[in-house]
């Protein structure tokens, strides 16, 4: 008689105990299918930085310094993600010229939906007050090799919009909260110095007008050019097309150059004097900026 009832009540035990382990089983499917709706919705995804260059060189410093870098392939492009300083950010390079740009930024912009892009690297200086290693904070970034040419002259033009059918501005606006974070995150960079016939130089940081065009300037009657028609501090290769991708996408964007050489005759052998000490102070101001969003302390 005693036997049965030990069984009955450790069959109810058992009976319970399943019932028990089978709303905990619904409670976590549960708990999972609202971790990845949201996840899918990127609502519990803090906000991501993109990080470009266009060599290897001007993005290896920030890419080597990821903490749980991933990389993925798109097109057979390479994007590095993970944190740095405490911000989430995708790096990238996006190869020389304009072309190569607009397709890495487009690529960036759809498979990352980055905050802000900020595009880091060297460029020639057109300002006579500038030196080797300066750098120059994009507030106006213009394609400089986008018009009409006749045989009496080269004449600028904006370039369109495709998605509005409207002009673009011929000058893009490098976005006002990254200039500002940029500005004042020059302040705490440990720079490297650049050793010029002059001595060495520390970097002087400021606003300015940068210009792109697809050739490498090695030309004092270009550099006039440049200063006259757009009064230009700088001159590159990429960040006049990251910028209108970025502004036909909505996209806050900074372009950040630190100066190699001054796009004079002397401009190959200066750009491969100062490349690596430049692109450097570049890459340290990009992680400032970093640094700067990270803590959410917007100037
Ligand atoms: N000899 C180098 C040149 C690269 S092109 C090589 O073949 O690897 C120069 C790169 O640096 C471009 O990405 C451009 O954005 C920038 N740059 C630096 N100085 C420049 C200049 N004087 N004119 C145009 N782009 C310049």
């Amino acid at each position: 008689m005693f036997l049965p009832l030990a069984r009955a009540q450790e069959k109810n035990m058992r009976t319970e105990r399943n019932y028990w382990r089978g709303w905990l089983l619904v409670g976590l499917l549960v708990a999972l299918a609202f971790h990845n709706t949201v996840r899918a919705a990127g609502g519990d995804r803090a906000p991501l930085t993109a990080v470009l260059g266009a060599m290897p060189d001007e993005v290896h410093l920030l890419e080597s310094r990821l903490q749980d870098k991933q990389v993925q392939e798109h097109l057979g492009m390479k994007f590095f993600s993970g944190t740095l300083v405490g911000r989430r950010v995708v790096v990238a390079y996006t190869g020389i010229g304009k072309v190569n740009a607009a397709m890495t930024t487009t690529l960036v912009l759809d498979h990352y939906q980055p905050a802000e892009v900020l595009f880091t690297g060297v460029a020639g200086g057109i300002n006579t007050n500038l030196g080797p290693g300066d750098i120059v904070l994009g507030e106006r970034v213009a394609q400089h090799d986008f018009g009409e040419v006749s045989d009496q002259n080269f004449q600028t033009q904006p370039t369109d919009n495709p998605r509005t059918g409207q002009h673009n501005p011929l000058f893009f606006a490098g976005a006002d909260r990254l200039l500002a974070v940029a500005g004042a995150a020059a302040q705490s960079v440990s720079w490297e110095q650049l050793v010029t016939t002059q001595g060495a130089r520390t970097p002087q940081v400021r606003r300015g007008v940068i210009v792109t065009g697809d050739v490498f300037v090695a030309s004092p009657v270009k550099c006039a050019e440049l200063r006259t028609k757009f009064k230009a501090d700088a001159v590159e290769m990429e960040g006049g097309a990251v910028a209108q991708v970025c502004a036909q996408q909505g996209v806050p964007c900074l372009v950040i150059r630190s100066l190699s050489d001054r796009a004079d005759a002397t401009a190959n052998l200066d750009f491969k004097k100062f490349f690596q000490a430049a692109a450097a102070n570049s890459a340290h101001l990009t992680e400032a900026i970093l640094r700067q969003l990270a803590a959410g302390t917007t100037p």
